[in-house]
């Protein structure tokens, strides 16, 4: 059978080579006789995987000496618990900013920890957009931090800028963003994401925290939510979702191989502007985001009778493009075009489009 291009937001495509090596690792891992998942995690050969894996991203993301790589299990949405849980130190109150669905779920979240701060919020305006570094209402150090979701997944809503914070420390929620271009790490206190998106298989969650923010949970803070309990071990306190890591540190090194991130910014910019440049060129689709917070990786889109959204995706289905129904929450369509979304997928979605729009617009 021939392999789809998969529009889902995650669990998501992975590169064809990077499951290509792990087929060809999968009974007898470099002559160790086993396959990866039968590994002891204290083991040497698995050592070597973790270590090669936190190795390339550092690489990949220029990530400074004093900031820790954790890798989790629990999904980005543990995160919205850990994150008040270890980064609140004493205070009392954070600022968020609410973008959308998932920016809502880690605010009710830090809201069971402390007071939250909604320092602006745009999910009652019909353009979905992000606002910018003047609205937002920051509550300057009576703050412990700053959380925002860079790429707010459902809504297709991503920043186009990161937010100046000054001295508190900056959160951000990268599930769907991270990886897609170079970034700062060094204008973040914390940034987390589950991997299921742009990184690898779920069931791996990844935490970048600079160091001098570990060390202070509060008072009943569960071992395994403590972000220093994990990184004092090397994220090996307990059984790491070893396979997971193992499958995304080939994603690492496929994506070194592949240029790094500054050359999946230019495709993915490119991936971006020839499906938005598609809906906006016709009448028969829309992408309800402002044009300066469009996402690279989520794009939503309607068509304009929705009672032709059942036929689209039967016949984008039998095209080989699958998985482009929208949110449960949101209608219509999304097509999610990760690093691991090939530009001839993209290509092949926009004909589609053209052409069912020329046989039903
Ligand atoms: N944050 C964002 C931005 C997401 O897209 C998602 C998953 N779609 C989550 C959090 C929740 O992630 P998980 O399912 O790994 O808990």
């Amino acid at each position: 059978m021939a392999r789809v291009y998969n529009f889902s937001a995650g669990p998501a495509m992975l590169p064809e080579a990077v499951l290509q090596q792990a087929r060809e690792e999968m009974l007898d891992w470099h002559g160790t006789g086993t396959c990866v998942a039968e590994m002891s995690h204290r083991g040497k050969a698995f050592v070597s995987i973790a270590e090669r894996a936190e190795a390339d991203l550092r690489a990949l993301l220029g990530i400074p000496e004093n900031y820790r790589v954790l890798f989790l299990q629990g999904g980005a949405s543990s995160q919205f618990a850990m994150v008040p849980m270890n980064l609140l130190r004493g205070k009392g109150e954070a600022d968020y900013v609410n973008t959308g669905t998932w920016s809502k779920k880690a605010i009710a979240e830090a809201r069971r920890y402390c007071a939250v701060n909604v320092a602006a919020s745009t999910v009652e305006e019909s353009l979905g957009r992000a606002p910018a570094q003047h609205e937002l209402a920051l509550s300057g150090e009576r703050a412990a931090y700053v959380h925002y979701t860079p790429n707010e997944t459902i809504a297709g809503v991503e920043f186009s800028y990161v937010p100046e914070t000054g001295v508190v420390p900056l959160v951000a929620d990268m599930s769907s963003t991270l990886l897609s271009r170079p970034i700062d790490v060094s204008r973040f206190g914390l940034i987390y994401a589950g991997a299921q998106k742009n990184i690898g298989p779920a069931g791996l969650t990844i935490v970048i925290v600079r160091d001098d923010l570990l060390g202070q949970p509060q008072a009943a803070t569960p071992t395994m939510f403590d972000y220093k309990v994990h990184a004092d071990a090397d994220s090996m306190y307990n059984t790491p979702p070893t396979y997971a890591w193992y499958l995304a540190g080939l994603v690492f090194q496929w994506l070194r191989e592949n240029g790094g991130l500054g050359a999946m910014a230019e495709i993915n910019a490119r991936k971006a502007a020839l499906l938005y440049g598609t809906i906006d060129a016709s009448d028969f689709y829309h992408n309800p985001v402002d044009p300066g917070s469009r996402s690279w990786m989520n794009v939503p889109f309607t068509l304009a009778d929705p009672a032709l959204d059942g036929r689209f995706l039967e016949e984008a289905a039998a095209a080989g493009l699958t998985a482009l129904k929208g949110h449960r929450s949101a209608g219509g369509m999304r097509a999610s075009i990760y690093n691991a979304m090939p530009e001839a997928g993209v290509e092949a979605l926009v004909a589609f489009m053209r052409e069912f729009e020329r046989r039903h617009g």
